[in-house]
This record gives C-alpha cells, structure tokens and sequence, in this order.
C-alpha cells in the first residue's frame, strides 16, 4: 500500500454488522479516519460490545491504518434537558457512551449541548455545564475527550455562537478533558458567513479570541443545503451548497487544522459512491 500523506479526511460511517466491519466500509472509500455511533442512536439502550468485538476492531484498525477514531453521541441525550427524569437519562447514557469510547480508544466522544426547551440559554449552558462537571467526575482519568459540536441554533438548541461555547468552557472544571467540535453547515447555518476566504480568515480569528484555536478536536465538513443564517441543518455535498468550495479549500489548506480529523456528514445515496465524490473533492482542494 503506497503511503500518502496523511489529510485526517473521514466519514460517517455504519457499525451494522459489528463495530469491526465499519472499519473496510472506511478504507474502501478513503477514509484516513473514522467517525461511528457506538450504539444505535435513537435509542436509549446499549448493545453490550464484547471483548472480542473490540479486540476486532483495533486489529482491523491497525490493519488499515485508520485513525484517530471519532464517535458521535447519541441524538437523544439532553444533557440540560428541564425534565429531571430526561436528564437522568441522558447524563447515565453519556457516561456509558464514554465507557464505550474510552474500551475502544476513541479519541473523542462529540455531542450537542442541548435543547433548553423554554428555559432559555442561560439556564441551557449552567445544566449542561453541571452535566459534564458530573460526567467527568464520574469518569476519573478517562482520556477520551467529551467534544462540543456547535450547533445550527435550530429550535431551542443552545451552542450556536461561538460566545455561548466560551460562557460553557468557563464553567467546566477540568478543561483539559474539553473539545469543541467545528460543523462548517452548523456554524454557517448559524450565521457565520464562511463562503469567502476573506470570511473564513475572520470566523477562525473570532473563534480563536473567543475560544482558542487549540480546542477544535474535530472538523464535520459539510455543505449546507440553507442560506446563511437560516437556522436550519441541512447537510449537503462539498461544493455543491450555499457554502460553496473555498471555506473548504481554506480549512484543507491550513496548516494549523492538518492534523484534525476532518469527517464528512453529507448526504449518502445507495453505495458509496457520494461519499468518495466527496472525499475525493477534499483531497483535491488540498493539493490545490
Ligand atoms: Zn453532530
Ligand atoms: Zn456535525
């Protein structure tokens, strides 16, 4: 196998059959890294992973030279959810999907912060805050990082302005266990105007002052299929959105994101056929 360089490009990628065969499904389509659920996401209960499972795993990992490995939180957890039984809930599953990261070595486990169903941002940012200051707690030493994936600002979702992740950060204890998580579609769909380089030069140095560039654990690259501010998360093709190609270019090119997983979440169709025009679109604008 010729060794190229590495670009930490990824997808989002099926664990049916067994968190072990997600591992081909990547290589086959180019995959440098990987993101996964580890359990079914729309649901609360957990299918226990063997040992064997995950030894598997790590072999066909090593094997085809995949990594880090990237895992996605389930949609239902609301780590500030109003109603104490949702949020029992959601806090029990988030240590157990970090248990679950933490046996197979993932690297980070990214989550959204949050839904505060009326209760406003305030009180959205100090339970989720509350939620991971007991998550990390419970999980003494753990090396998986617990990442904050910034949101369209869809509904009540709290996350969505870079102001609203910095008042989160201070309120967390142990910092160093704290990631964020950069979706070009959520952040567009947000607001931030990313579709120039001029513009991609001035959300990074926001980001940056208010957060600290250091703190992007992972990048979600995708297009977006709204308009800029709509509020809407609506992933689309590389290139082919309302972003358009240079926001990627910008980030593929530079050099302090090369080391960044950079995972797709497009559209998929049938095969896998989207998913390598995508990737391919990417491994283009890095080489120009
Ligand atoms: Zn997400
Ligand atoms: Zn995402």
């Amino acid at each position: 196998m010729k060794k190229f360089d590495r670009l930490n490009i990824g997808a989002h990628i099926s664990i049916g059959g067994g968190l072990d065969k997600s591992v081909l499904r990547a290589w086959r389509i180019g995959c440098e890294t990987i993101q996964i659920f580890t359990k079914s996401n729309a649901q609360w209960r957990a299918r226990k992973l063997s040992k064997d499972e995950i030894e598997k795993f790590k072999r066909e990992l090593q094997k085809f030279q995949i990594y880090p490995v990237v895992v996605h939180s389930s949609y239902l957890i609301n780590l500030c959810a109003p109603d104490k039984e949702i949020l029992k809930k959601s806090r029990d599953s988030f240590i157990q999907e970090l248990k679950r990261c933490e046996s197979i070595g993932a690297i980070c486990l990214v989550f959204h912060p949050g839904a505060h169903l009326g209760k406003g941002e305030d009180y959205g940012i100090k339970k989720t805050a509350e939620s991971l200051n007991l998550i990390h707690e419970r999980t003494p030493n753990f090396k998986t990082l617990t990442v904050i994936e910034l949101t369209a600002g869809q509904g009540t979702v709290i996350g969505y302005k870079f102001e609203q992740i910095r008042k989160l950060i201070d309120l967390i204890e142990d910092k160093n266990r704290i990631g964020v998580c950069v979706d070009t579609c959520h952040i567009f769909s947000a607001g931030y105007d990313i579709r120039t380089e001029k513009g991609c030069e001035l959300v990074f140095k926001e980001f940056d002052e208010m957060i600290g560039i250091d703190k992007i654990k992972v990048f979600h690259l995708n297009d977006s299929k709204n308009e800029l501010n709509s509020r809407v998360d609506r992933h689309f093709h590389i290139g082919k959105g309302k972003i358009g190609k240079t926001a990627f270019h910008f980030i593929m090119q530079n050099p302090e994101f090369k080391d960044i997983p950079k995972i797709i979440e497009t559209p998929k169709g049938y095969n896998d056929e989207l998913d390598i025009m995508n990737l391919s679109i990417l491994r283009k604008l890095a080489k120009t």
